[in-house]
């Protein structure tokens, strides 16, 4: 019986066995054909994976040198391109739209001998926080399972929850890894804007989008960004700062840290009150251990989650625009129509509600008589929203919250309530409107069974201390 923890044991599991890659591939088959009703993939590329499994275990046997994701069974968000399969984002614009190049994770991904397995599912383009905004139906969280997944990358964090991939990779715009990670139990690390290359990955709001891994260990997860990050030619967003072994990396002598929280988070009405509990307790155990853990104020909390609504909907009615069903995907069948009714008819049935609703909201704070009272004034927060980091940063070197304010909802209860869904983002989109890297650990079990976890952040570019921290506090 094949069972995995991390890449580290699954590679010494490979010297043993000459198969290994196939016996991987072949178990992870099985396990999303028994899940299938989790509906956590979309598509499963078998055929595929069974071969380049054979191929992964010929190159061990001839002795060529391998790659540092050697035979890892990876899945990969439906936002993704992979070429010469379908994206389509989770939406029926794109139904059927096949990739004519891969995304620079995927090459990256592939160049160190992975094996992607299927493309999973997500809210339409990216927008939600529960999977159910999907055009091809709902994913349901393993551990309860008329329960939400979180989302948008819900299908990607059921995969590495139910055990039917390693790893995985999603996107978080405004925490859209975090999330789904912290309602499913398992680790999601959303880097600094600008570690991964976008190139390939379909746009939700450019200003915020950045790759995301899910996994089970935090050390799986450093090892895949090592792989992932870094310069790319095809994305000028991309820093040119050197990518560290972050997996290494995390074997130093523990040390104490300089750790903040806003202390308006944690008092927060719409907070569980025995998260609140549980983390406080947190809280003063890491002072136990020597650690600093100060409260900052932080009276911006309540404008955070419009300002994030206010720019992604702006960026969102843009990047939107180009599926016009001229050049990209479905096209309503109209005759004896002009070219306007055929946009109107074509993005009409081809988008869903959601998106739609989000076109709309950004294209109003973009009109003329708009533009500065909700567009420019969202601008302005953001760079208090950024003053304020950098202020933190100063004295800090991580902030600690809650990763969301309760544990998974269930199916259908917030699909209603907009503002309640929109209001479950207050933890997670702070560091998408500043670009630092934030990730959700699995540290806690609620009185109702369901995990939930603790989001740590570090400043622009601190990965290393902010996967150190994370693999301290989960061993
Ligand atoms: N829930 C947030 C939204 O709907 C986050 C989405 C994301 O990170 N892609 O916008």
């Amino acid at each position: 019986m094949f069972s995995f923890q991390s890449i580290n044991k699954y590679h010494s599991f490979l010297k043993e066995n000459v198969d290994g890659c196939t016996i991987a591939v072949d178990h992870y088959l099985k396990e999303i054909e028994k899940k299938k009703h989790l509906h956590s993939f979309l598509e499963v590329f078998a055929e595929e994976a069974i071969l380049r499994a054979k191929e992964l275990d010929e190159k061990r046997k001839l002795g060529k040198p391998l790659g540092r994701l050697h035979g890892v069974v990876v899945g990969i968000k439906d936002v993704i391109c992979y070429k010469g399969h379908v994206v389509s984002a989770g939406s029926k614009i794109l139904e059927n739209f096949k990739s004519i190049y891969n995304a620079t994770v995927v090459e990256k991904l592939l160049q160190e001998d992975a094996i992607i397995i299927g493309r999973q599912n997500c809210d339409e383009f990216a927008m939600g926080s529960s999977n159910e905004n999907s055009a091809y139906g709902v994913v349901r969280n393993a551990i309860d399972e008329s329960r939400v997944p979180g989302g948008s990358s819900g299908g990607s964090a059921v995969s590495v929850q139910a055990g039917l991939t390693m790893i995985s990779l999603g996107s978080d715009t405004g925490g859209s890894v975090r999330q789904p990670a912290d309602f499913c139990g398992v680790v999601g690390l959303k880097p600094s804007y600008g570690r991964i290359s976008r190139y390939g990955l379909i746009a939700y709001a450019s200003s915020f989008d950045q790759i995301g891994i899910f996994s089970k260990t935090v050390e799986d997860a450093a090892l895949c960004l090592e792989v992932v990050s870094g310069v790319d030619d095809f994305d000028s967003t991309v820093s040119e700062k050197p990518v560290p072994a972050y997996a290494s990396e995390l074997k130093i002598a523990p040390r104490k840290y300089k750790i903040a929280y806003f202390r308006q988070a944690l008092e927060h009405p719409g907070l569980d009150p025995e998260m609140k509990a549980t983390i406080t307790q947190l809280i003063n155990q890491l002072k136990l251990d020597g650690h600093t853990v100060d409260p900052i104020e932080f009276d911006l909390l309540n404008h955070i989650v419009p300002t994030y609504y206010v720019l992604t909907t702006a960026e969102a009615s843009s990047n939107l625009s180009r599926f016009d069903a001229v050049r990209f995907g479905y096209r309503a069948p109209l005759v004896n129509s002009d070219l306007n009714d055929m946009y109107k008819a074509s993005r009409s049935a081809g988008f869903g509600k959601e998106v739609q609703r989000r076109i709309m909201l950004g294209t109003f704070v973009l009109s003329a008589g708009y533009f500065d009272a909700y567009f420019t004034k969202a601008q302005q927060v953001r760079r208090i929203l950024l003053n304020k980091s950098i202020e933190v940063f100063a004295q800090y070197e991580a902030i600690i919250s809650p990763t969301v304010p309760s544990t998974a909802f269930k199916i259908g209860e917030k699909s209603d309530d907009q503002v309640a869904m929109f209001l479950a983002d207050i933890y997670t989109v702070f560091a998408n409107l500043v670009g630092i890297p934030a990730i959700s650990i699995p540290l806690f079990t609620h009185s109702n069974s369901l995990p939930f976890g603790l989001q740590i952040m570090t400043n622009h570019f601190e990965e290393t201390a902010l996967l150190q921290l994370s693999d301290r506090l989960m061993n």
